[in-house]
């Protein structure tokens, strides 16, 4: 079975050299922006390009601002602080998460609260999170939500779209706002990817994506914050670009800003990686439909996109029956030159975060025991 999927995943990507988790496609006007950027000088911290990444994103998510940041834990950590995060606060998020998540909750030197994910979509499970808050939380007087046990106040959620596949994100709004919780979307992997017609990024009071080397589109390191909060929007753009307040030569800063701001020459690049967004997605989503027809009635199962959801198949996964499985078919898959990947070990379990507050976390224990990304970068372009 293992050597029908190294033959196929060859056959797919026509090619018996080793194939890649995922690699960028340059094939629009990469290097014309990029000269173009290099000849006017302005590759730094201001520039054209900048402004009109910003506005791509805006065009294409809906968002009312989009603030570009270095890259995806930069936004993140800026969604945090604009959230009102402090020190000590709880901030909900997975067990089942990349790890620049809780980095940028620490950053705040807040504490990360684990929920477990749902089976289906990966993503944070809104009935866990309602388990969990009805048993765990108090309101006090003041309207915010306190952790029983530690005192603390729970500020934000940030739940995130695993692989691209939307999480049933309206639900954990809907819990987020009875418990007066900001919810912030790590939307870092599901850029295009829609949840009942809505973009991902767009359903909580701030988003935040990511434009690094191995996302659907790149900009070399690149992230954004959206938000459609006016006061919010303006702060981002401050605080990311070191609190300056405008002036034609004074430098007065108003309070301890961040350099988070994208230069301009990673921006060149993501403004023609915007360009075929849309194409990556649909090739993307079609290498998907061939893994699914594959996977069909065998042994190992394909995860597909969930319901009410399109999802860009960022990357494609699949589930062993154990663990013991799922070692020989990495072993098997890396030493017949197809990469594959285990997902993340589960946060709770990293010597950093091992002490942090937890709910029961059997799916996510269930899918890290199983689950294997495979080859997913756009072919025939
Ligand atoms: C990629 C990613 C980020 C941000 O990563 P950067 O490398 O900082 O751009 C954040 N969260 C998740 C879930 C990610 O996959």
């Amino acid at each position: 079975m293992f050597k029908e999927v190294t033959d196929f995943i060859k056959t797919t990507f026509q090619t018996q050299d080793f194939i890649p988790l995922h690699e960028p496609r340059f094939i629009g006007k990469e290097k014309e922006y990029l000269a173009d950027c290099i000849d006017s000088t302005y590759v730094s911290s201001v520039g054209k390009y900048v402004d009109e990444f910003e506005k791509r994103i805006r065009d294409y998510t809906g968002a009312k601002y989009a603030i570009a940041t270095v890259n995806g834990t930069a936004a993140l950590h800026t969604a945090l602080i604009l959230a009102g995060v402090n020190e000590g606060d709880i901030v909900i998020t997975q067990a089942l998460c990349f790890i620049a998540t809780s980095n940028a909750i620490s950053y705040q030197k807040a504490i990360p609260l684990y929920i477990d994910v749902d089976k289906k979509t990966l993503g944070l499970s809104p009935e866990k999170l309602a388990e969990y808050l009805h048993e765990n939380v108090v309101r006090k007087n003041d309207g915010y939500s306190y952790h029983k046990s530690s005192g603390k106040k729970i500020t934000a959620c940030v739940p995130m779209h695993t692989f691209g596949h939307p999480a049933k994100i309206d639900e954990v709004a809907k819990i987020c706002a009875d418990y007066n919780i900001v919810l912030i979307e790590d939307a870092a992997e599901s850029l295009g990817s829609t949840y009942k017609e809505k973009q991902t990024g767009l359903y909580g009071k701030i988003g935040a994506y990511s434009f690094n080397g191995n996302k659907t589109i790149t900009c070399g390191g690149g992230g954004m914050v959206v938000t459609n909060d006016e006061v919010l929007g303006k702060r981002a753009k401050h605080i990311t670009t070191t609190a300056k307040v405008p002036h034609r030569w004074d430098f007065v800063h108003d309070e301890i800003g961040y350099n988070y701001r994208l230069p301009n020459i990673n921006a060149a690049l993501a403004c023609a990686q915007m360009e075929n967004l849309d194409l990556f997605i649909s090739k993307k989503r079609e290498l998907a439909k061939q893994y699914y027809d594959f996977f069909n009635n065998k042994e190992i199962m394909f995860v597909s996109e969930p319901e009410n959801s399109k999802s860009n198949y960022w990357l494609n996964s699949v589930l062993l029956n154990d663990r013991d499985e799922r070692d020989k078919f990495l072993s098997y898959t890396n030493d017949n030159k197809v990469m594959t990947r285990p997902v993340w070990t589960l946060m709770n379990k990293l010597e950093m975060f091992k002490n942090c507050p937890k709910g029961n976390l059997d799916n996510s224990e269930w899918i890290e025991d199983r689950l294997v990304n495979i080859p997913s970068s756009v072919t025939n372009v």
